[in-house]
């Protein structure tokens, strides 16, 4: 009999209870809004985004609204200009172009590599062709290149880093937290990461600067005393007037929600490693499949799997995930002709102007995504891997009666 995998990809955990109690707190006193305090009372935001620059080492920190707005925020605080190019992967998520795009920018694509992180060597050719200052870094499924690598070679051409930490909350390189090399980190707390709120995010840098422009921009009227992981007063004075609001903050209640879950970090990180280690495990060897292998020095957070299907045909890779999904496995493919779900790549952000990337074009062909949400067992990891591992040979098989004519060009 055909086994067949009952369990919901998209399910994450609930809410512990220490942070479902903080939100009824907040609801019962009404004071949601992070500037609206008693006497005496330090808000909920205040005191997450002090506890968070801890947690990973920063000097300052600001609660945003999602990920993406705390991308955008780290672009205005640089002062990235309309019309600006910003370098960012050609392998990312829709809102990392996104926020180039909404303040004006330009964004331009580097190629990704077969390990799924940038390719340094085309950075330094975009970087140079295009005349950008700015590197929007995105650690796109937890994937993190060789760090030292990567600065050395932005110093060199005098580029300022953000980093995407949207899928790397948690995750290390040789030691330090990932959002620490680049000149500001990006989290997001959106429901599918690594905290949830629902939508969130954070920011974070040692730049006093940096910090006091991205309070300013979030909103924070005259009231920027009231955050504790900010700079002084001094800082702020030079810059109240000349900084706009650009209304982005984070509530009471979602920081209410969050706090309890910084310290979860590190137990989620590893619960996550075990059905990490269990897929790889489970697929190791299978005929046609290319595994990610994970550097020595990248300490990562295995919130979702990929593997490459390198040189198999569309037809054959669409059988493939057809038939996984008919047997309840979701897959997400980055090589369909068209976006579903979160899939969209760099020639579907038609904003952009447009660049032909055959290295990005060739990988993503073949590339195969799924998350490991921490409601899943080991066993449902193994059934899974089991179920893929069949469903590999079958779509070989099927490839043998009945070879696919080529697809038409798209
Ligand atoms: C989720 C995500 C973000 C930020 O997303 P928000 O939904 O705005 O919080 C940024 N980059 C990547 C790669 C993501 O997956």
């Amino acid at each position: 009999m055909t086994e067949r995998f009952t369990g919901s990809f998209t399910q994450q955990e609930p809410i512990p209870e220490a942070g479902i109690d903080a939100a009824m707190a907040v609801l019962r006193h009404g004071r949601l809004h992070r500037y609206n305090t008693v006497a005496g009372e330090v808000a909920e935001t205040a005191l997450l985004e002090e506890e968070f620059a801890g947690y990973v080492g920063a000097r300052y920190c600001l609660a945003l609204a999602s990920g993406g707005a705390a991308m955008a925020c780290a672009l205005r605080a640089l002062q990235v200009q309309p019309g600006e190019p910003v370098l960012s992967n050609a392998f990312t998520l829709a809102p990392v172009p996104g926020a180039i795009a909404s303040i004006g920018a330009r964004p331009v694509f580097v190629e990704v590599t077969e390990d799924l992180t940038i390719d340094l060597a085309h950075l330094e050719v975009q970087a140079r062709a295009s005349g950008a200052k700015v590197l929007l870094l995105s650690h796109m499924r937890g994937h993190v290149c060789d760090m030292e690598a990567l600065m050395g070679l932005c110093d060199r051409l005098g580029l300022r880093v953000i980093e995407d930490c949207a899928h790397t909350m948690g995750a290390k390189w040789r030691g330090l937290p990932s959002g620490r090399h680049g000149a500001i980190g990006c989290y997001s707390t959106q429901t599918y990461k690594h905290m949830n709120s629902g939508e969130g995010g954070f920011l974070v840098t040692d730049d006093a600067e940096l910090a006091a422009r991205a309070v300013l921009l979030s909103g924070s009227y005259m009231l920027y005393a009231r955050h504790r992981a900010a700079p002084g007063p001094e800082v702020f004075e030079a810059l109240k007037l000349e900084v706009p609001n650009v209304s982005s903050r984070m509530d009471n209640l979602r920081a209410a929600i969050l706090r309890p879950q910084i310290a979860l970090l590190e137990d989620r990180r590893a619960r996550w490693r075990v059905l990490y280690r269990g897929m790889e495990a489970g697929l190791a060897g299978a005929p046609g499949v290319r595994l990610i292998p994970r550097p020595q020095h990248e300490d990562y957070v295995g919130s979702s799997f990929q593997f490459l299907l390198p040189g198999w045909e569309p037809a054959r890779v669409a059988r493939f995930v057809a038939g996984a999904a008919a047997r309840g496995v979701e897959l997400k493919w980055f090589g369909a002709a068209d976006p579903q779900g979160f899939t969209s790549r760099y020639a579907h952000w038609r904003y952009a102007r447009p660049e032909v990337l055959p290295q990005t074009d060739r990988v993503l062909a073949g590339l195969i995504d799924m998350r490991l949400p921490l409601t899943f067992s080991e066993d449902d990891v193994a059934q899974i891997a089991r179920i893929l591992c069949e469903e590999v040979a079958s779509a070989a098989r099927a490839e043998q009666l009945e070879p696919v004519a080529a697809p038409a060009a798209d």
